[in-house]
């Protein structure tokens, strides 16, 4: 895993989340959920120039939060997820998600399990960027690409792979790892025609050596022509 992220930390830019704040963070990870990055982004900055805590959305006429988050798609139903969230941080933590990130952390996590339409890729989410916990959150790109470079098993589930990437993902690079992942999957490891060839560590990869090894002999492995 180490040379894997040192590949992909000298191919991607540093990305940084658009906040730290764990509540925002929690609003777009929800807008975030069945669209693409523009569509959650243009979703985002719409709703949260208009309503960005807890008090504001909680109270918010819904119909309004519809019409605002309405690019990020499935609008009705994360509307209705933004207010009852909102509400349960209003009514449950005066507001102010600070009083769960402080918990140890398989309680915080809990917690925020807990919340209405909160699974385990949001709470991580908020833990890892709102709370600087070193945790590796899971979602569908490093999901798909932790089966495929063999760190998982097939029939794992979301649980089983986040444990498995942890344990081999150094102290203090998780939240690295999630974005590197992230961007390795919108780049190259796609869930459909994945670009093997030019794929950055497609020799540190199961799948990627059997491609190569069935190319010319002539093809070379990408990373090290770069050397
Ligand atoms: S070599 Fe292919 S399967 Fe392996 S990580 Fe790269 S794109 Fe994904």
């Amino acid at each position: 895993m180490v040379e894997i992220l040192d590949r992909l930390g000298a191919e991607f830019e540093p990305w940084r989340r658009y906040t730290d704040d764990p509540f925002l963070l929690l609003v777009g990870t929800v807008l975030s959920q069945n669209t693409n990055w523009r569509n959650t982004r243009t979703a985002y900055n719409r709703l949260i120039a208009r309503f960005r805590t807890p008090r504001q959305l909680a109270t918010a006429d819904e119909r309004e939060i519809r019409e605002l988050i309405r690019p990020a798609g499935l609008f009705r139903m994360k509307s209705k997820r933004l207010k009852d969230i909102s509400r349960v941080i209003l009514e449950k933590y005066g507001g102010n998600l600070g009083s769960v990130l402080r918990m140890p952390p398989e309680k915080a996590r809990e917690e925020l399990l807990s919340f209405p339409g909160v699974g385990y890729k949001t709470a991580d989410v908020v833990l890892a960027f709102g709370a600087g916990r070193d945790v590796l959150p899971v979602d569908t790109h490093v999901f798909r690409i932790a089966k495929r470079l063999g760190f998982a098993s097939p029939n794992d589930d979301h649980e089983q792979i986040k444990l498995k990437l942890e344990k081999v993902t150094p102290v203090g690079r998780r939240g690295h790892a999630h974005m590197f992942l992230i961007q390795l999957g919108r780049r190259y490891c796609r869930a459909r025609n994945p670009l093997h060839e030019r794929c950055p560590i497609n020799d540190l990869c199961p799948i990627g050596s059997r491609y190569l090894r069935r190319k010319e002999p002539s093809s070379r492995v990408r990373a090290r022509s770069k050397n």
